[in-house]
């Protein structure tokens, strides 16, 4: 006997946690245990606080953890789960682990700064409010990752093995192919993940990691992620408007303020920027990567060319690490920070979060968002209820530091630079697939999401298609 149980990412886009047990009655007490990521959920209070919640199993008697990659809500329950006493392997990519290097002390210092900040206004229920981790755990978890090659068989336990194919998602991300030999049976899991673009560089223009995920895959059940189930992606090449709008905005003698997070959608949009340059379509000007993450993700992505896409590649030989450009500046204390307000010659400035719920952005932003001269360029998701939501919406003001400030700026938003595949994509990689999964089971979706998923490969191509739900388990018979 062996299950899957779906501990989160399951009706929501954040808690990736996949349990995999080959226990013989349905309870995890004996058996291996497997956990296919360990992310944090974000969003919604109902959703944030299960990350209180204990794991249904007690963390020590998970055997391992498989990490696809990076994002935080996919790793970021990883520190709270060693605190909970789990001590077993972490299998990451190098690259994924490099980047959780920073991206966990940062959740750290984020949930640190979080419980100071509530006990301050003296808001949280709990007293006195406390950090779900500390920066000092986050770090003191990384002893338990193990780096493991794309392509390369881990056994995990005499029943279990796996191994990593590319997901082409971010840098590092992975889709895991996980092997099950129970009671003289072999059954073939494949877990994706989040699965990037899967066209080619006219449909994902800019991008720093290769586009693809892996072909010919051979699953008998298939875990898949669902996030733009129900949206699809414009096809439309976005460099000619964003050239445009520059062009504009520095002809009006006004700066571009991009909110953008500092790992990957940073690098993606300051290698455009380069490319846009060098070919002419837009003026040399002054700019600004502000934020100290972005600086040590560069020097991450410089340390996994491998990854690389041929644009990326070309930038890279041609002109050298990104640190160096000339005009670019990647300012990492916050005395550098603040000095880029003195800047009164247009520029473009790049700063997280990408959503405005927190960081440098929020001083750029309250200072360049009343002048109609300014641009401020959105390249990602806003989630409702963030900053970011209320400033794309066209509101005529905005709370940033307790202030209302006027936004009179010029609001842009560019759709095409999401690193998830969309239904039209996700159907076309589901097509080169060796066999029909007995059964897919769509993971990491609003509910809207998964079900016209659902439907959608039902109708295509014929798949048997659940869409899970979170606590469930499922018997791999
Ligand atoms: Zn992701």
């Amino acid at each position: 006997m062996a299950y899957i149980q779906f501990l989160g990412a399951a009706g929501t886009v954040t808690g990736s946690k996949h349990l995999i047990s080959t226990s013989s009655n349905f309870n995890g007490q004996d058996g291996f245990q497997v956990l296919v990521d360990c992310g944090m959920f974000q969003g919604p209070k109902e959703w944030r606080e299960r990350n209180w919640q204990p794991t249904p199993i007690p963390a020590h008697t998970i055997d391992v953890v498989i990490l696809t990659h990076a994002h935080l809500d996919h790793c970021g329950w990883i520190p709270r789960l060693v605190k909970e006493g789990f001590k077993g392997a972490i299998y990451a990519t190098s690259a994924t682990i490099d980047l959780c290097g920073i991206i966990l002390p940062d959740s750290g210092h984020l949930q640190e700064e979080d419980a100071e900040f509530y006990n301050k206004i003296k808001k949280s229920k709990h007293n006195p409010a406390l950090p779900l981790y500390t920066l000092e755990e986050a770090e003191g978890c990384l002893q338990y990752f193990k780096p493991v090659k794309v392509g390369e068989t881990t056994q995990l336990s005499p029943d279990i093995s796996f191994r990593f194919v590319r997901a082409a998602h971010i840098l590092g991300s992975c889709m895991a192919e996980i092997t099950l030999n129970t009671n003289g049976q072999t059954r073939n899991l494949l877990f994706t993940g989040d699965i990037g673009r899967v066209r080619d560089v006219t449909i994902a223009p800019g991008k720093v990691v290769h586009s693809g995920p892996q072909e010919g895959e051979n699953a008998d059940v298939l875990v898949m992620e669902s996030t733009y189930g129900n949206r699809l992606h414009p096809d439309d090449d976005p460099r000619p408007a964003l050239a445009a709008a520059i062009r504009k905005t520095v002809e009006r003698g006004g700066s571009i303020v991009v909110p953008a997070f500092a790992v990957e959608r940073t690098q993606k949009f300051i290698f455009m920027i380069k490319e846009l340059m060098e070919s002419g379509q837009i003026p040399r000007i002054p700019v600004y990567a502000d934020s100290p993450m972005a600086i040590k993700a560069v020097e991450i992505y410089l340390k996994h060319s491998e990854e690389y896409s041929e644009e990326a590649k070309r930038l890279i030989n041609q002109y050298g690490s990104p640190l160096h450009w000339d005009g670019f500046t990647f300012a990492s204390t916050s005395q550098e920070s603040k000095k880029i307000n003195d800047s009164h010659y247009p520029s473009i400035i790049i700063s997280s979060s990408g959503m405005v719920t927190g960081g440098r952005i929020q001083h750029h932003l309250a200072q360049r968002l009343p002048d109609p001269r300014n641009s401020v360029i959105f390249i990602g998701f806003q989630a409702p209820g963030t900053r970011g939501a209320t400033i794309k919406s066209g509101a005529p003001e905005v709370k940033i530091y307790g202030e209302l400030v006027p936004i009179r700026a010029q609001i842009l938003a560019f759709e095409q630079f999401s690193d998830h595949a969309d239904p039209s994509e996700l159907l076309q990689w589901m097509r080169t697939f060796q066999n029909q999964p007995r059964t897919t089971y769509l993971v990491h979706g609003e509910p809207a999401a998964s079900s016209q998923l659902r439907d959608t490969i039902t109708k295509e191509l014929g798949w048997n298609v659940q869409a899970a739900q979170w606590m469930q388990k499922v018997e791999l018979s």
